[in-house]
């Protein structure tokens, strides 16, 4: 939790031209108690201990660099490096925002929990830091992703906490957000939203990218004591935006580093069948933030496709979109043909199996490794594992347990 040169967001939210507050008058105050609780807070000793703290002992950071030797033989070129996120608490980086954000929600004594998941990771992530600390904690699902991703549903089920079906519009994770706002509005005395990306209304964006930078930090010292100097490029997908913002963010300022986020091309970026708002979105407002969507003429939001129900999103976080513009980072989209060869290969040739989210961003290498010679060091943020995805992998390969 450093804060950063540039110290974007604005006061009022925004990156640039985008973030910002969109909401309905009764969320202004949450928000804003929200907002001061956590500026008070991230600076203080005691807090950043515990959050610590937490890290090392309930997720097991730091998590590991890892050097993928046989994926880097694969392309014979340059040194590709996993950063193992995969192997935290519950398997995904999501852990790293819940367990700071209940720290949040303990400090301004909420009672109530409530979430949204897509892929469910973000759903057992909260699950388990709300069980953690003997706190009722409810969590939307659309029922889509419930049906995707079934063994997330039953674990969430495990930690104590209630899953809600959302069935309205694609019945993902946009609809999922839908509702947890709509609770959210409803039940503001008592209840802490802990949403699980860099989206939202301010100051959301900001503070799940300052929990997840701990993925960045670790890897501005890895590097130096792994290969003695920064990476060459970082690579990591982008659903709402999280993983990659928090490991994305701490290298913000240095520069030989290209940071690179690879959104879900679903069917191929131009079908229109994906979810890939900063290949092929235009600016608007979505779950009260102003950022890059996936809308028609009439500024009603597309439907999304992708293979992975974590990427499965119209809109991204408003730091990415100011990222974009500002040409700091680059993003690039891959199909789910493309991800679905990308989980097969890296499972066969490094005996991990990835996140399909996370897949996206190993299938880019295919396109990456020709840009680099040998001295080069590509970190891969490997954001989470595929136990949860290998019923989904099994169907499309037409195999039966
Ligand atoms: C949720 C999830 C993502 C996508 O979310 P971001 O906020 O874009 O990081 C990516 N990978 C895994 C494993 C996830 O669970």
């Amino acid at each position: 939790m450093k804060s950063n040169k540039q110290s974007l967001p604005d006061k009022n939210g925004f990156f640039g031209d985008y973030g910002g507050k969109f909401v309905p008058e009764t969320l202004m105050y949450a928000l804003e108690q929200l907002e001061s609780t956590y500026n008070n807070l991230k600076d203080d000793e005691n807090f950043k201990k515990q959050f610590y703290k937490d890290l090392s002992e309930f997720v097991g950071r730091p998590s590991p660099l890892y050097f993928a030797k046989r994926l880097t033989n694969h392309y014979g070129t340059g040194s590709i490096w996993f950063k193992r996120e995969d192997l935290n608490h519950t398997g995904a980086h999501k852990i790293n925002n819940t367990v700071g954000q209940i720290l949040l929600a303990k400090h301004m004594g909420k009672k109530r929990i409530i979430a949204e998941t897509g892929a469910g990771q973000h759903g057992v992530a909260t699950a388990a830091v709300a069980a953690r600390l003997g706190l009722e904690c409810h969590i939307y699902m659309g029922a889509e992703d419930i049906q995707r991703q079934s063994p997330n549903v039953y674990r969430i089920k495990l930690l104590g906490a209630q899953i809600h079906s959302v069935d309205s519009g694609s019945a993902t994770l946009k609809d999922a957000l839908n509702e947890a706002l709509r609770d959210w509005v409803t039940n503001v005395d008592d209840t802490y939203y802990i949403i699980g990306s860099v989206t939202g209304p301010h100051p959301y964006p900001m503070i799940v990218r300052d929990f997840n930078s701990v993925v960045g930090e670790e890897l501005i010292s890895q590097s130096q004591n792994l290969f003695n100097k920064m990476p060459d490029a970082i690579v990591a997908c982008v659903g709402g935006g999280s993983n990659a913002m928090g490991a994305f963010y701490p290298f913000i300022n240095i520069n030989e580093t290209r940071l690179i986020g690879v959104e879900a091309g679903g069917e191929g970026v131009q079908t229109g069948e994906h979810a890939a708002p900063l290949n092929d979105g235009t600016p608007g407002v979505l779950h009260g933030a102003l950022s890059y969507l996936m809308q028609d003429n009439s500024g009603q939001v597309k439907d999304t496709k992708s293979v992975s129900a974590g990427l499965d999103y119209p809109g991204v976080g408003p730091e990415h979109s100011w990222l974009k513009d500002s040409g700091r980072a680059e993003y690039v989209a891959v199909t789910d043909d493309e991800a679905l060869k990308a989980f097969h290969e890296v499972s066969e040739l490094e005996g991990i199996i990835p996140a399909l989210e996370t897949a996206h961003a190993l299938a880019y290498l295919d396109v990456l490794m020709k840009e680099f010679d040998s001295n080069s060091n590509i970190i891969v943020n490997v954001s989470g594992r595929g136990d949860k995805d290998i019923n989904t992998v099994a169907e499309i390969d037409g195999i039966k347990f």
